[in-house]
């Protein structure tokens, strides 16, 4: 087990966002929780309309949508993103031109952050979902983006040929 492998697990389950803007999305009645409801509320409809299909297959929690800059410099600091937030801005972040999030992170449902092959494979099970359902929503001309995930930031289904893995991230890419 590397230290990258191990990376994604060291972060913490539940993050507090500021009071941002929110969309009046319409989420799937499969999001009960609060902290689900709260990021999902932050990010762009795309990412909803793909949340409410892939919840229907497999259960998931919705970790964290929308972050401000001070949040995203926060996480740099504290070694939790490799992004500083003014440089290289996160795909998490908002501002006035960009009042949605086109990141979300989310982790399989009942959430287990243990360092073991098993509760790792559920990340790419439920990443597998992510992308049949955006494929599928992109076809019908649904949504207007495309998917990139941080267990395979290149796209090319290859796992081990990247340092960094953000296994709960997803974000929008114009397609
Ligand atoms: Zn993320």
């Amino acid at each position: 087990m590397t230290k990258e492998e191990k990376s994604v697990f060291d972060r913490p389950i539940v993050t507090e966002i500021e009071d941002i803007f929110h969309n009046t999305a319409k989420l799937h009645e499969a999001f009960s929780s609060d902290r689900s409801i709260k990021a999902l509320s932050t990010v762009h409809e795309d990412m909803v309309k793909i949340c409410n299909k892939v919840v229907e297959v497999m259960n998931f929690s919705a970790l964290e949508g929308a972050r401000t800059t001070p949040t995203q410099q926060e996480y740099f600091r504290l070694g939790k993103s490799k992004l500083d937030g003014i440089n290289k801005k996160s795909n998490h972040q908002i501002d006035e031109e960009q009042p949605l999030s086109l990141a979300l992170d989310v982790a399989p449902y009942p959430i287990d952050f243990e360092d073991k092959s098993k509760a790792r494979a559920r990340f790419y099970m439920l990443a597998g979902h992510f992308f049949q359902v955006a494929h599928d929503l992109y076809e019908a001309g649904e949504i207007s983006h495309k998917l990139r995930w941080g267990g395979d930031w290149d796209g090319d289904k290859i796992f081990d040929d990247q340092s960094f893995d953000d296994l709960p991230h997803f974000e929008l890419t114009k397609a």
